[in-house]
């Protein structure tokens, strides 16, 4: 069993924390948030000061942080964990960022002999709660082992996607689609019920024929078409319009930097935007159907 220091311990780092605990890792957590903290104490965590505390003794180190510049706060400059830990100490990033943070704190690791891999997630709460999540991890192949060790114990789909920041390259990739995919569901499901089909016998239609997808066929957006989907509770999240903004934000920073006119990619990063605009930012993202209709 290993020793591991989990910092930040959110919507996801809080249920991934506690299936490392289940598994019988030795547990040490950080959160600026102290409630955040006693949650994870309760399920038998232990509880340190600071990130740096945390992180003295220990095999792995691992973060969920909403963004970039928390990442790079956390682990770069002289206060950063990454002067401060043992050589042979493994930092796994779960965190969705930006690509080019990734490969800076990856650059830092391997200059300090520190083993890094970018890891993000796909699933939402309900997998990091139930240790389903599928981690795409980015750095050395050596260090990829170590990863999927204690990984498979918050997972259970882990792929080594290259060397650093490919992780979210692979993330912000997947997501694009993700978006790109949702739009396409959600006009045709309208356009079928503006021409008089049952949005729901054409669900079936298209997931019995070449439209299927995963937003049809497990997400459908469309009220009462699928009792367990967030559209059938008011767009209750799920996956939030304010996270999908974000990452449709990295997606075009992605395709910026490997010089891609990432048409698609771009026309859901503003469809997603003036959505959030008009106030949806904390519904589910299957929402933007309603946008669509207005
Ligand atoms: P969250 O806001 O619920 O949790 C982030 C936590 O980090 C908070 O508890 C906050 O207090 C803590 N934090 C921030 N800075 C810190 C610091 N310097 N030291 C210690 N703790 C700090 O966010 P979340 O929903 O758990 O998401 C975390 C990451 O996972 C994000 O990058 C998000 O994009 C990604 N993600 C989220 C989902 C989802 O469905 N929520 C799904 C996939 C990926």
């Amino acid at each position: 069993m290993a020793t591991v220091a989990f910092i930040g311990l959110g919507n996801m780092g809080g249920p991934m924390a506690s299936n490392l605990l289940r598994a019988g890792h030795k547990v040490i957590v950080f959160d600026l948030v102290a409630a955040a903290c006693e949650a994870l104490a309760q399920a038998g965590a232990e509880v340190a000061e600071s990130a740096l505390q945390a992180a003295s003794a220990v095999d792995y180190v691992i973060s969920m942080l909403p963004a970039g510049k928390h990442v790079a706060g956390l682990y770069l400059g002289e206060q950063g964990l990454l002067q401060h830990l043992s050589k042979g100490s493994t930092v796994l990033d779960c965190s969705t960022i930006d690509a080019a943070t990734a490969r800076e704190v990856g650059a830092a690791a391997a200059a300090l002999g520190i083993g890094f891999m970018d890891a993000p997630v796909s699933g939402g709460v309900a997998a990091a709660a139930a240790g389903t999540l599928a981690f795409m991890c980015g750095g050395e192949a050596e260090v990829f082992p170590k990863a999927q060790a204690i990984l498979a114990d918050m997972g259970k789909n882990i792929f080594h996607a290259g060397s650093a920041g490919a992780g979210q390259v692979a993330k912000a990739c997947n997501n694009m689609l993700l978006a790109i995919h949702m739009l396409g569901t959600c006009e045709a499901l309208e356009m079928g019920s503006r021409n008089g089909l049952d949005p729901k016998v054409l669900s079936e239609i298209m997931q019995a024929s070449s439209g299927r997808n995963w937003s049809l066929e497990l997400y459908n957006p469309y009220p009462g078409v699928m009792e367990t989907a967030p559209a059938s509770n008011n767009y209750k999240p799920g996956f939030m319009v304010d996270l999908m903004v974000k990452d449709l934000g990295l997606a075009q920073e992605v395709a910026e930097q490997g010089k891609f006119n990432n048409r698609l990619g771009k026309l859901a990063e503003e469809l997603f935007r003036e959505h959030q605009a008009a106030g949806n930012g904390q519904l589910d993202f299957s929402s933007i159907l309603q946008k669509l209709k207005a």
